[in-house]
């Protein structure tokens, strides 16, 4: 018997009562979607469709053409973030040194953090922040001018070491680039972890809500940066920092802080 005859001809609702004959199920009201044609009457039941994410869209970088971000958005191993306008930010503690620009919702744990290393002896005074917010556009100065004007270097290289544009997390104006007085030579450099003030934040940056982001050895594939602290507040309820949480979500349950809050 040929089961399409006899589910049209017959009773239509037997169509659900197989497999067999599920793809050729009784007369649907038009606006439905015709179900599928089945190659023969054995077939199985289809897996279910698991949807992918939308595809993030080719971006372009360097001026070097367009470079198509990875399944699931980053671009070399870096997250997208907004940037946050100037306009909403606030001015770093002056005792930082520089003119660093933060988010307002971290200024409170900031200022204490500052005011506990400055009464601890080993590392009062010498607390420095390098960088704070980077908006794009000088992120791109940075990542692209790592990028050798005659071709040499790739974008991978460049990556271990500095965020693509649009997939910094000093974007977000979260983050400190923290340094010491004691040892400028140690700015954005692997020392800085074997400073007194690297040691300090190691051991007490937590309590104030800020976490390590590239721990050494991490996951992500992204360079150990002992002098980059992001808040995230020491708790979830903490105000403000729900909305630091939502935009390091990604990042946090992928790749997690250590020391990590
Ligand atoms: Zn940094």
């Amino acid at each position: 018997m040929q089961p399409e005859t006899f589910v049209r001809r017959s009773i239509p609702m037997l169509a659900c009562f197989a497999a067999a004959c599920a793809p050729v199920a009784a007369p649907v009201p038009s606006s439905a979607p015709a179900p599928a044609p089945s190659p023969t009457a054995s077939a199985t039941v289809a897996p279910p469709v698991v949807p992918l994410p939308p595809r993030a869209a080719p971006v372009a970088l360097c001026g070097r053409g367009m470079v198509q971000p990875g399944i699931d958005g980053r671009l070399f191993n870096h997250f997208r973030y907004p940037d946050t306008p100037a306009t909403a930010l606030v001015p770093a503690p002056a005792a930082l040194g520089g003119s660093c620009r933060v988010h307002p919702a971290m200024l409170g744990d900031l200022e204490r953090l500052l005011a506990a290393a400055n009464g601890d002896p080993a590392v009062a005074g010498t607390l420095r922040a390098v960088s704070c917010h980077r908006p794009e556009a000088l992120q791109r100065q940075t990542f692209c001018g790592g990028i050798g004007a005659d071709g040499s270097g790739s974008f991978a290289e460049r990556a271990w070491a500095s965020a693509p544009p649009g997939h910094s997390e000093h974007a977000t104006g979260y983050v400190i680039d923290f340094g010491t007085s004691t040892s400028r030579a140690c700015d954005a450099e692997a020392c800085f972890a074997a400073t007194p003030a690297g040691r300090w934040l190691r051991a007490n940056a937590a309590r104030f809500g800020f976490e390590m982001s590239f721990p050494a050895g991490n996951r992500q594939q992204v360079k150990w940066e002992p002098w980059h602290w992001r808040w995230v507040g020491t708790r979830a309820d903490t105000p403000g920092a729900g909305a630091a949480r939502s935009l390091f979500a990604p990042a946090r349950a992928r790749f997690p802080a250590d020391p990590g809050l």
